[in-house]
Protein backbone atom coordinates (compact mmCIF):
# COMPACT_ATOMS: atom_id res chain seq x y z
CA UNK A 1 0.00 0.00 0.00
CA UNK A 2 3.08 2.68 1.20
CA UNK A 3 4.88 1.57 -2.35
CA UNK A 4 1.78 2.12 -4.19
CA UNK A 5 0.93 5.92 -2.91
CA UNK A 6 4.81 6.53 -3.71
CA UNK A 7 4.33 6.08 -7.22
CA UNK A 8 1.95 8.59 -7.36
CA UNK A 9 2.88 11.94 -8.53
CA UNK A 10 2.36 14.46 -5.75
CA UNK A 11 0.65 17.00 -6.60
CA UNK A 12 -0.42 20.72 -5.09
CA UNK A 13 -3.97 21.88 -5.88
CA UNK A 14 -4.08 25.37 -6.50
CA UNK A 15 -7.52 25.62 -5.39
CA UNK A 16 -7.49 24.44 -1.67
CA UNK A 17 -3.37 23.86 -1.73
CA UNK A 18 -3.69 20.92 -0.20
CA UNK A 19 -1.06 18.08 -1.70
CA UNK A 20 -2.02 14.92 -2.36
CA UNK A 21 -0.48 11.51 -4.16
CA UNK A 22 -3.12 10.96 -6.92
CA UNK A 23 -3.17 10.61 -10.87
CA UNK A 24 -6.76 12.38 -10.91
CA UNK A 25 -6.60 15.26 -13.02
CA UNK A 26 -8.61 16.55 -10.14
CA UNK A 27 -8.39 17.19 -6.68
CA UNK A 28 -9.53 14.68 -4.32
CA UNK A 29 -9.94 17.56 -1.61
CA UNK A 30 -12.07 20.02 -3.42
CA UNK A 31 -13.22 18.08 -6.51
CA UNK A 32 -11.75 21.14 -8.84
CA UNK A 33 -9.18 20.36 -11.57
CA UNK A 34 -5.71 20.54 -11.21
CA UNK A 35 -5.02 23.48 -13.01
CA UNK A 36 -1.91 22.22 -15.56
CA UNK A 37 -4.21 21.86 -18.52
CA UNK A 38 -5.30 25.82 -18.10
CA UNK A 39 -1.80 26.71 -17.45
CA UNK A 40 -0.86 25.02 -20.66
CA UNK A 41 -3.81 26.61 -22.88
CA UNK A 42 -2.86 30.17 -21.33
CA UNK A 43 0.74 29.78 -22.50
CA UNK A 44 -0.39 28.45 -26.37
CA UNK A 45 -2.64 31.28 -25.87
CA UNK A 46 0.53 33.86 -25.30
CA UNK A 47 2.76 32.02 -27.62
CA UNK A 48 -0.14 32.90 -30.51
CA UNK A 49 -1.06 36.30 -29.57
CA UNK A 50 2.86 36.63 -29.47
CA UNK A 51 3.47 35.23 -32.81
CA UNK A 52 0.51 36.67 -34.32
CA UNK A 53 2.25 40.64 -33.72
CA UNK A 54 5.46 39.23 -34.84
CA UNK A 55 3.86 38.08 -37.86
CA UNK A 56 2.14 41.55 -38.27
CA UNK A 57 5.44 43.26 -37.80
CA UNK A 58 7.92 41.22 -40.22
CA UNK A 59 4.41 41.21 -42.48
CA UNK A 60 4.51 45.10 -42.80
CA UNK A 61 8.65 45.26 -42.87
CA UNK A 62 8.21 42.58 -45.76
CA UNK A 63 5.62 44.39 -47.84
CA UNK A 64 7.79 47.72 -46.82
CA UNK A 65 10.71 46.03 -48.21
CA UNK A 66 9.24 44.82 -51.55
CA UNK A 67 6.85 47.51 -52.05
CA UNK A 68 9.28 50.31 -52.13
CA UNK A 69 12.88 49.85 -50.91
CA UNK A 70 15.48 52.00 -52.16
CA UNK A 71 12.85 54.16 -53.63
CA UNK A 72 11.54 57.76 -53.66
CA UNK A 73 9.32 59.82 -55.67
CA UNK A 74 11.23 62.45 -58.22
CA UNK A 75 10.04 64.81 -56.43
CA UNK A 76 11.75 64.14 -53.00
CA UNK A 77 14.98 64.02 -54.97
CA UNK A 78 14.62 67.06 -56.24
CA UNK A 79 14.13 68.75 -52.80
CA UNK A 80 17.34 67.27 -51.67
CA UNK A 81 19.78 69.98 -51.62
CA UNK A 82 23.38 69.24 -51.90
CA UNK A 83 25.36 70.51 -48.85
CA UNK A 84 23.39 69.03 -46.79
CA UNK A 85 24.80 66.02 -44.29
CA UNK A 86 24.23 62.25 -45.12
CA UNK A 87 22.29 61.49 -42.06
CA UNK A 88 19.48 64.86 -43.29
CA UNK A 89 19.53 63.41 -46.85
CA UNK A 90 18.45 60.13 -45.73
CA UNK A 91 16.07 61.96 -42.94
CA UNK A 92 14.46 63.87 -46.28
CA UNK A 93 14.11 60.26 -47.89
CA UNK A 94 12.04 59.52 -45.43
CA UNK A 95 14.71 56.95 -44.09
CA UNK A 96 14.31 54.35 -47.20
CA UNK A 97 17.83 52.63 -47.62
CA UNK A 98 19.18 53.82 -51.15
CA UNK A 99 18.44 50.73 -53.55
CA UNK A 100 22.66 50.54 -53.83
CA UNK A 101 25.86 52.52 -52.42
CA UNK A 102 29.34 52.77 -54.84
CA UNK A 103 32.07 54.43 -53.91
CA UNK A 104 33.53 56.01 -56.56
CA UNK A 105 37.17 57.66 -56.01
CA UNK A 106 36.35 61.81 -56.40
CA UNK A 107 39.13 64.43 -57.27
CA UNK A 108 42.14 64.13 -55.30
CA UNK A 109 42.35 61.72 -52.58
CA UNK A 110 38.73 62.30 -51.94
CA UNK A 111 36.36 59.24 -52.11
CA UNK A 112 32.85 59.98 -52.59
CA UNK A 113 30.10 57.15 -51.83
CA UNK A 114 26.92 57.67 -53.68
CA UNK A 115 23.59 56.66 -52.84
CA UNK A 116 21.26 55.53 -55.27
CA UNK A 117 17.47 55.55 -55.19
CA UNK A 118 15.17 54.38 -57.71
CA UNK A 119 12.51 56.61 -58.98
CA UNK A 120 9.19 55.46 -58.50
CA UNK A 121 7.49 57.81 -60.89
CA UNK A 122 10.35 57.85 -63.55
CA UNK A 123 11.06 53.99 -64.47
CA UNK A 124 14.84 53.28 -65.33
CA UNK A 125 15.89 56.39 -63.52
CA UNK A 126 17.66 57.07 -60.07
CA UNK A 127 18.37 59.63 -58.33
CA UNK A 128 22.05 59.70 -57.47
CA UNK A 129 23.69 61.13 -54.62
CA UNK A 130 27.18 61.54 -53.60
CA UNK A 131 28.54 62.08 -50.50
CA UNK A 132 32.00 63.63 -49.40
CA UNK A 133 33.17 64.13 -46.08
CA UNK A 134 29.87 63.95 -44.97
CA UNK A 135 28.25 65.98 -46.80
CA UNK A 136 26.01 65.63 -50.50
CA UNK A 137 28.07 66.93 -53.12
CA UNK A 138 26.13 65.85 -56.32
CA UNK A 139 22.27 65.46 -56.44
CA UNK A 140 21.56 64.34 -59.57
CA UNK A 141 18.95 62.27 -61.47
CA UNK A 142 20.69 59.61 -63.65
CA UNK A 143 19.39 56.69 -66.08
ZN1 LIG B 1 -8.18 21.16 -4.08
Amino acid sequence: MESESTQLPLKVCPHCSVASRTDEDTCPSCGKPYARTRNWRWWIAIAIIVAAFGLGYGGRKLIQGSDESGEISFAQGKAVKTGISESELRDQVGGEDPSYEKTLPGPGDAKRTCLYYAISDREGSLWQFCVADGKVVTADAVK
